[in-house]
């Protein structure tokens, strides 16, 4: 569906995904001279948010193991003038770099996909200098019971049937709204993220929960 991916995105969360992606943008305090890695970064919207933070000194690569959506970005971010950043076709789980390299990296919807979540924390971790942090935009789990049960209609029964008018394939967006169930909670990806060594974690819950922006640093 990348062709589709990001008027999808606009129609089916109304416009908001643009709020959260530059409010998780906002809290990563990223600064000039940063090395960035943006992880799952389909058609770039961070990576863009991202590249007039950096400067000169500063790195930024917009990276995904799916060529088409990799392009998709590489052929948009071209297209807006932004020429700070490079781009790699890699795994979430196999990052080819070498330790201690970036002061941040970002994953926005992406971690939810990932196979093995651990196995890419691992790596996420190791390819972070000391002090560098993790920033995750997620959708996570609403808090309120009420907002639940009209979000869980909406997702199973709405968003299907948006997304066959418009991609033709219903099965990718039941793909979505039962990837989000799967995905752990505020609580439990915090802890994944203590368990695989991050220190000073915490979340920030956007829209009541359905999103979520998550952080943790290397030691
Ligand atoms: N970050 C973008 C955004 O917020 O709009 C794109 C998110 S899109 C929902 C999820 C992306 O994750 C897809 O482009 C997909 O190719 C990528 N992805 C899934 N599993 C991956 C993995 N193991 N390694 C790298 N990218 C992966």
């Amino acid at each position: 569906v990348s062709e589709y991916y990001d008027l999808m995105n606009d129609l089916l969360s109304f416009g908001a995904h643009r709020l959260w992606k530059r409010l998780a943008v906002e809290l990563s305090s990223i600064r000039e001279d940063f090395k960035v890695l943006d992880i799952a970064g389909g058609t770039g919207d961070i990576t863009k948010l991202i590249s007039s933070k950096i400067g000169e000194g500063g790195q930024l690569i917009l990276s995904d193991f799916n060529k088409k959506m990799l392009l998709e970005g590489r052929n948009r971010l071209l297209d807006s003038g932004i020429n700070n950043v490079s781009y790699a076709q890699i795994n979430a789980q196999y990052l080819p770099f070498n330790d201690d390299s970036f002061d941040l990296v970002t994953v926005a919807f992406g971690l939810r996909n990932f196979a093995e979540k651990e196995i890419a924390l691992e790596s996420i971790y190791n390819s972070l200098k000391p002090k560098g942090s993790l920033m995750v935009l997620e959708f996570s789990k609403p808090q309120n019971e009420v907002f639940k049960e009209l979000y869980d209609l909406y997702s199973f029964e709405v968003m299907p049937i948006i997304g066959n008018l418009i991609t033709k394939s219903s099965e990718s967006y039941r793909y979505l709204a039962e990837s989000i169930r799967m995905h752990p909670d505020q609580d439990e990806l915090k802890a994944l993220f203590e368990e695989t060594g991050f220190t000073n974690c915490s979340y920030e819950n956007l829209f009541n929960g359905i999103v979520a922006i998550h952080r943790g640093f290397k030691e």
